[in-house]
């Protein structure tokens, strides 16, 4: 019964939350989970990956994420492929900042993720340095598999995310460690 229940002990989202709040929680994640519209900015030769992985034979919309959103208004997934060069980082940022919560990141391949084999003074050594990464999808170029890979981690992460996240003290202290608005 509920009297017998440990309310110190229990599980973050049983205890307080409430069944109503948990269960709307879940339908929330479920539904955000299966419908992610990713802005895909794409430089170079990880961006031809993509359209593999956009194509039929990988077919990224059997996850619910073939609609394309170019205005960073509509995106959810900012997923940023290729090299960014220092110039662009700012470009990169500034469309991060106009996207809306609940947002997500995922650095495909390596020059996203650390400047791949660009270690030179204008490439930007990995896209964490200017906005917070959610996944890391590692390959130069990685394959289709792996980008598919890359967004079914952002799945989980959608569909596992409490409601509160992101008013947080701790997701606003991420967000104010890189300056975002
Ligand atoms: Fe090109 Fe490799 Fe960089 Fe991808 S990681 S953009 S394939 S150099």
């Amino acid at each position: 019964t509920h009297k017998d229940i440990n309310y110190a002990e229990a599980p973050e989202g049983h205890a307080g939350a409430g069944f109503f709040a948990t269960s709307l929680e879940k339908i929330v994640g479920l539904a955000r989970a299966n419908s992610l519209w990713p802005l895909p900015f794409a430089t170079s030769c990880c961006g031809i990956e993509f359209m593999a992985t956009m194509g039929s034979t990988y077919d990224l919309s059997r996850f619910g994420s073939e609609r394309m959103s170019f205005s960073p208004r509509q995106a959810d997934v900012l997923m940023v492929m290729g090299t960014i060069a220092k110039k662009m980082g700012p470009v990169v940022k500034q469309v991060y900042e106009q996207m809306a919560e609940p947002r997500w990141v995922i650095a495909v391949g390596a020059c996203a993720t650390s400047g791949g084999i660009f270690d030179t003074y204008s490439v930007l050594q990995g896209i964490d340095r200017i906005i917070p990464v959610d996944v890391y999808v590692p390959g130069c170029p990685p394959r289709p598999e792996q980008i598919l890979d890359g967004v079914m981690r952002v799945q989980d992460l959608a569909e596992n995310e409490s409601l509160r996240r992101r008013n947080s003290p701790e997701y606003q202290a991420l967000l104010a460690s890189y300056n975002i608005k």
